[in-house]
């Protein structure tokens, strides 16, 4: 089965999909991450915390990140707000 690659931010390298790591910026940038940078991120920041990803069902934010960075533009999809609370 064909799997999809992705190129790493930090090390600029590929990588496929199922060790893709997305990490959000404080400024809501998502940027894909292989879990080896994740792992440097993480020790370089001290304070990481985990949310909903993008593309995974998990993601680590900077401590600065907007919690609802996965948007994007930090509006959710339509349909997903009216839901059942969820924050
Ligand atoms: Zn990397």
């Amino acid at each position: 089965m064909a799997e999809g690659a992705f190129t790493c931010h930090d090390c600029g390298r590929q990588f496929p999909i199922r060790k893709l790591k997305e990490h959000f910026e404080p400024s809501g940038e998502k940027i894909d991450l292989c879990p080896e940078d994740l792992d440097e991120r993480m020790n370089k920041e001290q304070y990481v915390r985990g949310g909903p990803g993008k593309e995974k069902a998990a993601a680590s934010y900077s401590k600065e990140a907007p919690q609802d960075a996965p948007y994007g533009l930090r509006a959710p999809p339509p349909g997903l707000r009216s839901g059942s609370g969820r924050r």
